[in-house]
């Protein structure tokens, strides 16, 4: 009974040596232990400076292109988890494993710590996915405020904020065509090769394409649209779709000038085309890699 009525919260007698530091919100001075602080934690006074924090960080995002790049993967192949466990959101963006690899490997994870400070790895996932994940809550609220939420896929779209800065929005299409469009060639007639260039995607959410079409439309682009387009894919499951397609050699040294790719699975597809005239379908990206090299 020596040490009767001394563990109280914040005295534990064998741990004498206390740190004193500021609450990061308040600036209130508090104790913790040394262990505690190693851990990197007891950083607030009370759970509501810990959460003012975060919304005063998350006010603190300022958009800039590689800010509204990021963005745009996250509209496309990007999504919000909460982890009901530890209470927190993940921030997931996933692609393929083969054709989207350097992009997840050697530009999205930069992307991520020039706007973030954070340097994510991608990984496997067991169901096969390429996936980079990352964790912060400001961002996230950040995110939020700009209305791009965790059940997003059939209502997210470009962002106001983002819409109203020429710069911003270039930026910001180019991070959802390296997740979600593609270059294919089309033939022109039946007995012909596949010669003729299209950027094109598909996206469950209507109003992204709606706003991928205002735009691209201002940015002098010719292109057709096809809203709640019912499809079925191989299983036998049926959902609805938007298309929207830019046709001809015209868009896309257009979309080169103005907006660009920084995925080698599209750039690699129309530097095929550009090497031979013809992109057949269904290549991989090894196949279009050693055209490319021959
Ligand atoms: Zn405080």
């Amino acid at each position: 009974m020596i040490f009767k009525g001394r563990f109280e919260k914040g005295n534990i007698p064998w741990n004498k040596k206390q740190v004193k530091k500021n609450c990061l919100f308040c600036r209130r001075q508090i104790e913790i232990s040394q262990s505690r602080h190693k851990e990197g934690r007891g950083k607030f006074c009370s759970l509501n400076c810990r959460r003012n924090y975060k919304y005063k960080l998350a006010k603190g995002f300022i958009l800039t292109e590689d800010l509204a790049e990021l963005i745009g993967a996250i509209i496309g192949d990007g999504c919000i988890n909460k982890n009901y466990r530890r209470k927190d959101y993940r921030i997931q963006i996933s692609g393929n494993k083969n054709e989207d690899k350097e992009y997840y490997d050697k530009y999205l994870p930069h992307l991520v710590f020039r706007c973030l400070g954070i340097l994510p790895r991608p990984y496997l996932a067991t169901n096969g996915a390429y996936i980079l994940q990352f964790q912060s809550e400001p961002f996230r609220i950040f995110l939020n405020s700009l209305g791009i939420e965790p059940r997003k896929t059939k209502t997210v779209r470009i962002p106001f904020e983002i819409r109203k800065n020429i710069f911003f929005l270039q930026a910001c299409i180019r991070g959802i065509a390296d997740s979600d469009f593609t270059f294919i060639c089309t033939k022109r007639k039946k007995d012909k090769p596949n010669n003729y260039p299209r950027i094109c995607a598909q996206f469950a959410s209507k109003p992204l394409v709606k706003d991928l079409e205002w735009a691209l439309r201002g940015m002098g682009f010719t292109l057709n649209t096809k809203y709640e387009y019912f499809r079925e894919d191989k299983r036998g499951f049926s959902y609805i779709t938007n298309f929207i397609n830019l046709d001809g050699p015209y868009n896309l040294r257009r979309w080169l000038n103005l907006i660009g790719f920084s995925n080698q699975r599209i750039i690699t597809r129309y530097q095929v085309w550009m090497k031979t005239g013809i992109l057949k379908p269904k290549t991989t990206i090894e196949e279009r890699k050693r055209i490319l090299m021959g």
